[in-house]
């Protein structure tokens, strides 16, 4: 099948075409490289087979060029993963996030309904659910999002609900816990700028290019009183929305599923396992609490398993860290390193 991946410059979106075209589909990826990596779009390009990947710089929301990507290429699915994603810039800054996520997605959506697209597979986030009200969180829990990232994400869900009812195509949002690691081999990983996520900054701490890492809250009610995650490898998740495709394309119905391991670790235990990883000692400051963070997100994600026949293959910890350390080894300075 040939395929249009929006986003496919970034993190998730970069190990996700990696899986598409292993399992024999040819890719398009449209990304405007304000988040993405050109070197990560070189990196693919090297390593899969010739004629399989094409690069289109540009805006999910610029509807003459999707529309001509469409038709030209003959695309019958569209895996949307461009977007912004970090709560805090979105509190600060909502409109970038309602612009990008919420009005680009839906020129998007309209372009792929008139283009007769078949299937559309959504990048969404646990962040929908806002501060769980039950542990763990089920695709039942309420959406309450407690920022505007998850509002975002949950606007574009409820947009692909209603369109698909009327002529668009079938769809599945896939809801994210915390996205860590890298591609085993190596030559992909997480690479945001600036880093706000736990594991880079840990790893970067390992490799002294940060003095200390800040445990953001010590007083959660939570064993030893630092927040609790769910940390899901990047390349799981990629294999999910490949089965995701193929699911639909059997005839599943549109859904919301979760992605998670369904096992929550601490603040602490994350810096500690990185530290046996790494073997090295890695400096803690106690700071006070992040706004927003709940204190555990733990995944109910058992449906993605019945549903899609998804497996796990890197659910512990230690295995999650060690794949994100060979990529921060072997790219200190990021993919600019490559
Ligand atoms: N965290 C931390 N120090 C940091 C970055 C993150 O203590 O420098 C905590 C954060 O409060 C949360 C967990 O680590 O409890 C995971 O945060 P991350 O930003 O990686 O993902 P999120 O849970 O926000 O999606």
């Amino acid at each position: 099948m040939h395929v249009l991946v929006t986003g496919g410059a970034g993190y998730i979106g970069s190990h996700t075409v990696r899986e598409l075209i292993k399992a024999g589909h040819r890719v398009v990826i449209l990304d405007n490289l304000s988040r993405g990596h050109r070197e990560a779009v070189a990196v693919l390009q090297k390593t899969t087979p010739a004629g399989t990947l094409d690069f289109v710089p540009g805006d999910t929301g610029d509807h003459a060029l999707v529309s001509g990507l469409l038709q030209e290429r003959g695309i019958e699915a569209v895996l949307h993963f461009a977007a912004h994603s970090q709560v805090g810039e979105s509190v600060e800054r909502p409109e970038l996030y309602y612009r990008n996520n919420v009005v680009h997605g839906l020129s998007l959506l309209d372009t792929v309904r008139e283009g007769g697209v078949k299937y559309f597979i959504f990048s969404s986030t646990a962040a929908v659910y806002g501060e769980p009200v039950e542990v763990p969180v089920s695709e039942e829990h309420p959406v309450v999002p407690a920022n505007p990232y998850g509002a975002t994400k949950l606007a574009f869900e409820g947009a692909l609900r209603w369109y698909g009812r009327a002529g668009g195509p079938r769809w599945m949002a896939l809801r994210y816990f915390n996205a860590a690691g890298a591609d085993p081999d190596g030559d992909l990983g997480e690479d945001h700028r600036p880093e706000t996520h736990l594991i880079p900054l840990v790893l970067q701490a390992a490799l002294g290019l940060r003095p200390a890492i800040s445990i953001f809250g010590t007083d959660y009610p939570t064993p030893d009183g630092t927040c609790i995650r769910d940390y899901i490898h990047v390349t799981d998740l990629a294999v999910a929305h490949v089965l995701a495709l193929h699911a639909l394309v059997r005839g599943a119905a549109p859904a919301a599923y979760n992605l998670g391991n369904g096992s929550g670790y601490s603040v602490l235990e994350v810096v500690r396992a990185a530290e046996a990883v790494t073997g090295r000692s890695i400096p803690v400051r106690h700071t006070g609490r992040r706004a927003g963070d709940p204190a555990v997100l733990v995944a109910g994600a058992r449906q993605a398993g019945q549903m899609l026949g998804w497996r796990p293959r890197f659910a512990d910890l230690r295995t999650i860290i060690d794949t994100a350390w060979r990529w921060h080894q072997k790219h200190p300075a990021g993919f600019e390193t490559v």
